[in-house]
């Protein structure tokens, strides 16, 4: 970075690194993605270098790669010249001034010239961070109505740093909440995914949102959720048992639990009880039930992701473990049971799945260091089990379609049946998975079913 700072100032430019990476480095921890800002045209930078990547030319932007091998944008400065709340219109300027006035807040407006050490600060960043306050760049309510993400970005960054929002930031801020309908659901799908893998305590920023209104404008199902708790924490007292008192504070710890590298885990944990305002009913006790939960979370939440425009792969894999968070064999089921659980959860899901149950478990029980033991007993057990990687699968037994038609049966739908029995077989005993006991027991079930073209007989089950 400092080689090519180095570069552009041996040339005439002006040159400084800017943005996040200068906070990170001044709060004492470990800067990444140094961005640097300059008075050289893209064409001037792109003459300079050998090697450059094209980034976002129109926007000023040239990737440059440094000696250490890394690409960095180097952006030109720049001015707003018109904004819409969405999006702004800019031209280039000549000082790094002009170009700190346009960022969002004090903490982020700071320009750190890596040639001479000097930092340009002229909205007090560097004050605002020793004190823990985050401001916007002159006057709030004006910054925030230029462009509503940064909203989102102020909750992000106090969370993160665990800054105090200032007061007038705070008013303009919980005043925007209702325009943040206008943002693109990328974006705001972005933010929350940075807030969810940027900072190890997630649930700094999300009660944020839950303060500020953010909560309610975009994310009405989890506001369900604290209205709820509120419900419920002021009524008889009788509690459900099933994690209903707070389930707010309960979702926040869950998060906190899983590491911010598993973001999609993450928001799973999220939005795991979403589906309990509409499952709720009272039990002959007086007390809350919420049976079902997880099936009406599972659509709640991926209703939710599609809204965001999340990819199908996502919306796809959170409802999923949604659906699934309460799925579990009895403490000491034998081994056909433990199998046939994690046919109905699906291999690839388990481990995730194993991760959220734990975090749901600390999270219910925030005082204890200790999963609950029939709890950590059923996964030793399910450890084991899959470590002998049985067959969970028709395509996984060690016969197929062909096999059968050798045996003489004409291919049709009984293919399928009979593939199925005998996988239900070995669910119960995986040492039936030769080829030579499957044609046996297929032809077993041949024998009673009698003629290939007969209906379909109920499956053989051993006793
Ligand atoms: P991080 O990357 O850790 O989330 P960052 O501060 O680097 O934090 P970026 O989104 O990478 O955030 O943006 C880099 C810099 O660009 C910011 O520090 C800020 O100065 C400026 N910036 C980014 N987004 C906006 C915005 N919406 N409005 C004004 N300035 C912004
Ligand atoms: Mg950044």
């Amino acid at each position: 970075m400092r080689d090519i700072a180095r570069r552009l100032e041996g040339a005439g430019f002006p040159t400084f690194a800017v943005g996040g990476a200068v906070r990170d480095a001044l709060l004492g921890l470990p800067a990444q993605d140094w961005d640097l800002a300059t008075r050289a045209r893209p064409q001037e930078v792109r003459r300079l270098f050998r090697r450059t990547v094209p980034i976002g030319i129109e926007h000023g932007t040239v990737g440059v790669h440094g000696k250490d091998g890394v690409l960095y944008e180097v952006t030109t400065f720049r001015r707003d010249v018109e904004t819409f709340g969405r999006h702004a219109t800019v031209e280039f300027a000549d000082s790094i001034e002009d170009d700190l006035s346009r960022r969002d807040f004090t903490i982020n407006a700071l320009a750190w010239d890596p040639a001479t050490g000097e930092l340009r600060d002229p909205y007090g960043g560097l004050d605002d961070l020793a004190a823990g306050v985050l401001r916007t760049v002159g006057g709030a309510e004006e910054r925030f109505a230029e462009d509503y993400l940064r909203v989102l970005r102020a909750l992000r960054f106090a969370g993160q740093f665990r800054l105090r929002i200032d007061g007038d930031s705070w008013s303009a801020l919980t005043g925007a909440t209702p325009q943040l309908a206008l943002l693109s659901a990328e974006r705001v799908r972005e933010e929350l995914l940075k807030v969810l893998s940027k900072s190890r305590c997630a649930s700094a920023a999300l009660s944020l949102y839950a303060a500020s209104g953010v909560l309610g404008a975009l994310y009405p199902e989890l506001e369900r959720l604290v209205e709820m708790a509120a419900e419920v924490g002021s009524g008889s007292g009788l509690g459900s048992g099933s994690g209903g008192d707070d389930v707010w504070a309960l979702t926040l710890r869950a998060v906190d639990v899983i590491p911010p590298s598993r973001p999609l885990l993450r928001l799973a944990a999220l939005l795991h009880a979403t589906g309990m305002p509409a499952a709720r009913t009272r039990d002959l006790r007086g007390g809350w039930r919420y049976t079902g939960h997880e099936q009406a979370g599972a659509r709640v939440a991926q209703e939710l992701l599609r809204r965001l425009k999340a990819s199908n792969a996502e919306i796809e894999r959170v409802g999923q473990l949604v659906r699934h968070q309460s799925d579990l064999f009895p403490p000491d089921s034998r081994s056909p049971v433990v199998r046939r659980w994690m046919l109905a959860v699906g291999r690839d899901l388990l481990d995730d799945l194993w991760r959220l149950r734990f975090a749901l478990a600390r999270a219910r029980d925030p005082a204890n260091a200790a999963l609950p033991p029939d709890l950590l007993e059923r996964w030793r057990m399910a450890r084991f089990i899959r470590r002998q990687h049985p067959p969970l699968s028709v395509a996984e037994l060690d016969i197929d379609g062909g096999d059968l038609k050798e045996l003489g049966l004409r291919p049709g739908p009984r293919f399928g049946e009979i593939l199925r029995a005998l996988l239900e077989q070995v669910l119960d005993d995986p040492a039936l998975n030769t080829r030579e006991k499957l044609l046996d027991l297929a032809r077993q079930i041949v024998d009673v079913s009698g003629n290939v073209d007969v209906q379909p007989q109920p499956r053989p089950r051993r006793p």
